[in-house]
């Protein structure tokens, strides 16, 4: 970690010497904390290897600007994810500047795989005997699939109601996996003194700041994939905050180094039955626990560990922070999929629902261009679109299929 420079706790704003710390010790859980790295040593890498002539095409083409020394090695390709425009996609949207960032192509199919590729780095370069994290999800299988293909050993924790799907990847990859009866947050805790117990490095985002600079790699793409061109929007679902954090740093530090010389406008989306961030950003509070209730699993979270990044990011850039329901949530997985292909899972696409309430309200300009950043892939949870599907159910018989589509009003050939 030669380029981290210092850490600032974002709760009680004390600076920590770059080091292994990962949460304040005199905050505690509440004491997240922020890196910053050596500007002028990143300043002047960019100067003699310039973004644009860069061969990688992952996210280790900005190792410098990342607290790792090298690229771990081994790994599976993470990142430099397609940025789409769709015509029709952006015809039905009524908006002609939407660009689609198709995180669901990673190699474990969700955004979460830039995170875990830097954790798994930090942990090598530290000379830890493995890495650990309790989740329910994304987090979990993105950390079990990528260690597999660093060989570095995985203990993951996961809460008796993880569903089968999930639960099958992480087994199928990790090295450990423990079914810990009883809630998440029993996972939790037996994780936590696990890691303390057995030295492993620690991948909860609860804590570890470096998740959020796995997470910004995303928009370093976007700015390139735009022609090194800043949008005036990014759009982005929120659970615990820190893929939004990630974002924002990203454009903060391009203008730092003097590759831009302004940010975007952040709408930060969550849903409508669990909204804790963007309650607290509209009311101008600090975050305080709600239940949560929506089908969006990935981002069904009561207890955002990194609000405060989140509000800070959302502030910042002048931005917006929405909700929009689960009937939004699934009609914007459908758009997505029919007009281009692109299957999400609930979370993944509660970014373009976000999109498609903003642009209905005239919150974003005819001329404004925007990024949606889609999280996650629709094979992580298909039983979101259970009973939202026309299916048509028929026996092995051409006639039932003509009867159908007469019923539909097409032809043949329709
Ligand atoms: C984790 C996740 C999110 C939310 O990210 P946070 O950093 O928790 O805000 C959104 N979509 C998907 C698919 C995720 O896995
Ligand atoms: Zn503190």
């Amino acid at each position: 970690m030669a380029k981290v420079k210092r850490l600032t706790c974002m709760k009680c704003e004390k600076v920590y010497d770059r080091g292994l710390e990962i949460i304040c010790p005199e905050c505690g859980l509440d004491g997240i904390l922020d890196v910053e790295y050596d500007y002028d040593e990143m300043r002047s890498s960019l100067k003699s290897r310039p973004l644009a002539s860069r061969p990688e095409r992952n996210i280790f083409r900005y190792v410098d600007m990342l607290p790792l020394s090298q690229p771990p090695p081994g790994m599976l390709e993470v990142g430099w994810t397609p940025l789409y425009s769709f015509p029709r996609l952006n015809a039905a949207l009524g908006h002609e500047h939407v660009h689609i960032k198709d995180d669901t192509v990673n190699p474990s199919a969700s955004l979460k795989d830039r995170a875990s590729a830097v954790a798994i780095g930090m942990a090598l370069e530290a000379g830890r005997p493995g890495i650990a994290c309790a989740s329910t999800g994304n987090a979990a299988s993105s950390l079990a699939v990528l260690s597999a293909s660093a060989g570095l050993s995985s203990y993951i924790f996961v809460p008796e109601t993880i569903p089968k799907p999930k639960l099958y990847q992480i087994g199928a990859c990790a090295t450990r996996v423990f079914r810990v009866k009883g809630t998440y947050e029993d996972a939790f805790g037996v994780a936590t003194a696990s890691i303390g117990k057995w030295g492993w490095y620690n991948r909860n985002c609860a804590i570890n700041p470096y998740l959020v600079e796995g997470k910004k790699t995303c928009s370093l793409e976007i700015y390139e994939q735009l022609g090194y061109k800043v949008p005036d929007w990014v759009v982005v679902s929120m659970g615990d905050g820190c893929i939004i954090s990630g974002q924002w740093k990203a454009f903060k530090e391009l203008e730092l180094l003097g590759e831009t010389d302004r940010a975007p406008k952040l709408l930060g989306v969550q849903a409508r039955g669990c909204k804790p961030i963007v309650d607290a950003c509209v009311e101008c509070r600090d975050v305080t626990p709600v239940e949560a209730n929506t089908i969006a699993d990935s981002i069904r979270v009561g207890e955002p560990r990194n609000w405060r990044k989140a509000l800070r990011a959302l502030r910042e850039s002048g931005g917006c922070a929405i909700s929009v329901t689960d009937e939004e949530i699934v009609s914007a997985m459908l758009l997505l999929s029919r007009e281009a292909g692109v299957f999400a899972e609930p979370a993944g696409a509660t970014g373009l629902a976000g999109l498609r309430s903003a642009l209905g309200q005239g919150m974003i300009g005819k001329d404004e261009t925007v990024a949606v950043l889609i999280t996650g892939s629709g094979l992580k949870d298909p039983s979101s679109l259970d009973g939202a599907l026309d299916i048509a159910d028929i026996p092995a018989d051409v006639e039932a299929v003509a009867r159908h589509m007469r019923s539909q009003g097409k032809g043949a050939g329709g």
